[in-house]
């Protein structure tokens, strides 16, 4: 990859993260506002865990976005994070974070569901 290459991915991601951070942060206003107005009704209760789902959405993508942002720093952006081989242009062009070859995120894809633990940790992180 060239230096021009890798400068616009570092500003696609430097901005996507600026991005959801700016998101997260105005959704925090609307949770606090939401437990602090109509804690009894089941319809809010409803609606505010829509909200946090979505939040969760954000900060997994939010990860991510500082993961290959960490990557860039490390010079080892656009590398697949298993097997060491490049991931093609095509797809980092498409999804600047991805951190894995599509090979290897079908894998990966397949054992996400034990990758969540560190959602306390980014809360911490944003505020
Ligand atoms: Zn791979």
């Amino acid at each position: 990859m060239t230096k021009i290459e890798l400068k616009k991915f570092a500003t696609a991601l430097e901005a996507k993260q600026a991005d959801l951070t700016q998101a997260l942060r105005n959704r925090d206003g609307i949770l606090i506002e939401k437990s602090a107005d109509a804690l009894d009704e089941v319809q809010n209760a409803t609606e505010r865990e829509l909200v946090i789902r979505n939040l969760h959405g954000e900060f997994t993508l939010l990860r991510k976005v500082r993961a290959a942002l960490g990557r860039v720093d490390e010079k080892t952006y656009g590398i697949c994070q298993h097997y060491e081989e490049d991931i093609s242009p095509k797809r980092l062009n498409a999804v600047p974070w991805v951190p894995y070859c599509i090979r290897c995120q079908e894998n990966a894809d397949r054992n996400q569901e034990a990758g969540d633990e560190a959602f306390d940790e980014l809360l911490v992180g944003v505020s």
